[in-house]
C-alpha cells in the first residue's frame, strides 16, 4: 500500500474532521448485522489505524456502547458513524472507509463476516473472506514483522 500521509478526512457536515500520521493496518469489507444496522448501508468498509496516530477536530464524537466490549461515536450533527474500537483490540481504532479522502487508494483486503453477507450482494475481488471476524488477521496485521518471521 503506498498512499501519502496524513490520511485525512471528515463527517458528513464536516464539523469533526480527522488524520492519521501512519497508513491504516487494515482495509476490511465488514458484513455482520451490527454493521448493517450502524451504517444503514448492505455492507461496511472499514480501515483500522493504530490508536495513537489517529487524532480528532474538534473531538472524537458522542459516544455510545451498542452492547458489551463496543465503542461507537457518531457526529451529533450529521449523523455521521466516525469510529469503533473493541475492547479485545484496544490499540485499533476503525473508520469508516467512506470518511477517508483517500479511500480510492484503500481497496479492502479482507471481507469479515462473509457468512452474513446478504445473498444479493456479489463483490468479485481476491479478497481473503472470513465466515465470521477478522480478527486473527487484524492482530496479526499489528504485528508485521513476527508474520515475516513464521
Ligand atoms: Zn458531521
Ligand atoms: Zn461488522
Amino acid at each position: 500500500m503506498v498512499i501519502e500521509l496524513p490520511i485525512t478526512g471528515r463527517c458528513y457536515c464536516g464539523k469533526v474532521a480527522f488524520s492519521s500520521s501512519d497508513e491504516p493496518q487494515a482495509v476490511a469489507y465488514c458484513h455482520c448485522d451490527d454493521c448493517k444496522r450502524s451504517t444503514g448501508a448492505p455492507l461496511a468498509a472499514f480501515a483500522a489505524f493504530e490508536v495513537s496516530a489517529v487524532t480528532f477536530s474538534p473531538d472524537g464524537g458522542k459516544a455510545f456502547r451498542p452492547r458489551d466490549g463496543v465503542t461507537r461515536t457518531f457526529c451529533e450533527t450529521c449523523g455521521s458513524s466516525l469510529w469503533a474500537r473493541y475492547d479485545y483490540l484496544p490499540d485499533q481504532i476503525y473508520i469508516p472507509l467512506g470518511l477517508i479522502d483517500q479511500a480510492a487508494d484503500l481497496q479492502p483486503e479482507v471481507h469479515a463476516y462473509d457468512s452474513q453477507r446478504l445473498p444479493w450482494l456479489h463483490i468479485q475481488d481476491s479478497a481473503q473472506r472470513f465466515a465470521k471476524s477478522s480478527q486473527s488477521l487484524l492482530r496479526s496485521s499489528r504485528n508485521p514483522s513476527t508474520e515475516t518471521v513464521q
